[in-house]
Formats: C-alpha cells, sequence, structure tokens
C-alpha cells in the first residue's frame, strides 16, 4: 500500500528518491486515528486531536522535497501535529526540531514518538511564530499550518543558503520558498496553492 502511495505521488510529479523512499518507510497508518487507519495510504489530509489534520502525503513529499535535506543537517518544523512529517525528516536522518502549540497533540505525539524510537532533537511546546533562537541557524524550516504571514523571527533563523518553505495565506495558501542568498537577502518562489490549518498566533 505504501509503495502505492509512492507511485500515486510520483504520478503527481514528486521525484526525489529519498523522500519517495521515505514515504515507502514510514507507516503512516500509526500516526493516524484507529477511526480512519484504513485510509492512511491514500492521498488524503485526516483529522487527528484538536481539530488539528494529518497533511495529505503529497503535500509532506512536495514540502520535504522543497527542503532539500541533506543528512545531519539542522530542520526546524513548525506544527508538529500527528508528528508524521516529523518521522519522514528524521527517516532522511536530519536533526529534527519540532514545535507544536495544541497541548494536546504535543503530548499525544510525544508519546508516540518515545513507543516508536522516533528522536527529534527537540521536540517543543510553545509557538512556533518565535522559532527557536537558541538553536538557530537551521539549514532548512518548514511551516505546516498556512501563515497569514511570514514570521519574521523564522527568516532570521535561516542559515545563508537555507530554505525556508511555507504556505502563505488564509483561506488558501501558496506554497512559498525562500531561499537566504546573504545576511539581508532573500530570494523567494511563489509555487502551488494549498489549503492548510491555520498557523495560529498566540493572543498576549
Ligand atoms: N505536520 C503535521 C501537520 C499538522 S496540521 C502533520 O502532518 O501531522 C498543523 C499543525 O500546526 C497543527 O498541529 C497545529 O496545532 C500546529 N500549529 C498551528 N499554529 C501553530 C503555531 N503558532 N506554532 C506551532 N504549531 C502550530
Amino acid at each position: 500500500m505504501r509503495n502505492k502511495l509512492a507511485d500515486v505521488l510520483i504520478g503527481k510529479g514528486i521525484t526525489n528518491k529519498k523522500v519517495l523512499d521515505a514515504i515507502r518507510n514510514i507507516p503512516r497508518h500509526l500516526f493516524m486515528d484507529s477511526s480512519f487507519e484504513g485510509h492512511a495510504y491514500q492521498d488524503k489530509a485526516f483529522p487527528i486531536a484538536a481539530d488539528q489534520t494529518i497533511s495529505q502525503p503529497y503535500t509532506v513529499a512536495y514540502q520535504t522535497e522543497l527542503l532539500e535535506v541533506k543528512a545531519n543537517q539542522k530542520i526546524l518544523e513548525i506544527g508538529t501535529g500527528s508528528g508524521y512529517q516529523t518521522a519522514i525528516l528524521l527517516k532522511l536522518n536530519a536533526k529534527v526540531f519540532t514545535i507544536e502549540r495544541q497541548l494536546e497533540l504535543f503530548k499525544k505525539t510525544n508519546i508516540f514518538f518515545k513507543k516508536m524510537g522516533y528522536r527529534p532533537k527537540k521536540m517543543i511546546f510553545g509557538d512556533g511564530y518565535k522559532g527557536i533562537p537558541e538553536e538557530a541557524p537551521f539549514d532548512g524550516i518548514v511551516v505546516t499550518a498556512g501563515a497569514p504571514e511570514v514570521p519574521k523571527a523564522l527568516m532570521s533563523q535561516l542559515k545563508i543558503g537555507g530554505r525556508l518553505v511555507i504556505p502563505v495565506g488564509t483561506d488558501e495558501q501558496i506554497m512559498t520558498l525562500f531561499i537566504r542568498t546573504s545576511a539581508t537577502e532573500f530570494e523567494r518562489k511563489e509555487l502551488g496553492s494549498f489549503r492548510f490549518v491555520p498557523l495560529l498566533q498566540n493572543k498576549n
């Protein structure tokens, strides 16, 4: 079933072999509620706890491909959610840092990772808008929720040459890739349109 899913993703334009191998390897059904488990290898998003969703496999593969992850790179993920994207990044041998703002999901996925032996470098309950200044700079940052605006902190926590993959917009998002070309400059590429749950800002 996972092989079939990888074939579907190839049909939709995913070409990175390591990303496809990670999709073939990670048991997506274990990241989902048992009521949806039987649909895990369809290319669809499904509900998880706290009114959130596990992203569509195509979206996960596409964002991961855009990151151009290499072994041992430091990658920051905003929106741990089910942990599926985290597991894909770990499979690519990245050092993964991940932030989730819903306590219920944070706890659930934390326990699940321990049970499964998935080891992100850091898993933080907090606000992804802030990134993790003390761990910066990152080779790559992936935001897995729709951002009404691009968080400045995330731009500043990118290495020169690093890549930020972020869906920007409210009702609908444009997948946007920023490549940091110097201390002050970024190349910006706008790619396809997607629908994500919103990147929420903490009220304080
Ligand atoms: N990568 C996850 C995507 C889950 S959906 C997966 O495939 O399962 C997006 C996640 O982003 C949700 O879990 C949501 O709670 C989280 N999120 C939303 N706003 C956030 C913020 N400001 N900081 C951190 N996480 C946030």
